[in-house]
């Protein structure tokens, strides 16, 4: 198993930082950022990406292929059995929370 994957941002190798600098004097380039996969990241999407925005540059370019592997023709429900207000007051103010309460199955 992979102890790293290079980061699938799009424009990862674009990005002007410090850490991504590599080569020496006269062949420095940006280099895509690599991901260690920790305890963390070792369950969600985050173990291929450096960051949010590397993550976002991906899925905007890749969004077609992506909602094409589950298309979603029809809206999805889920049941409630009713939904409540909920009056509360404090000191300070009052407030109202609507609470939904999911249908038992
Ligand atoms: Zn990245």
């Amino acid at each position: 198993m992979s102890t790293h994957y290079w980061c699938h941002g799009t424009y990862c190798h674009k990005s002007r930082t410090q850490d991504r600098v590599r080569g020496s004097k006269g062949s420095k380039v940006l280099r895509t950022r690599k991901v260690k996969l920790t305890e963390w990241n070792k369950n969600s999407f985050y173990k291929y990406f450096c960051s949010n925005g590397c993550y976002n540059d991906f899925a905007n370019a890749n969004i077609e292929r992506i909602v094409a592997l589950a298309p979603r023709t029809e809206p999805l429900e889920t049941p409630i059995d009713r939904v409540e207000k909920v009056k509360h007051e404090n000191d300070y103010h009052s407030w109202t929370e609507t609470r939904i309460i999911p249908r038992e199955v």
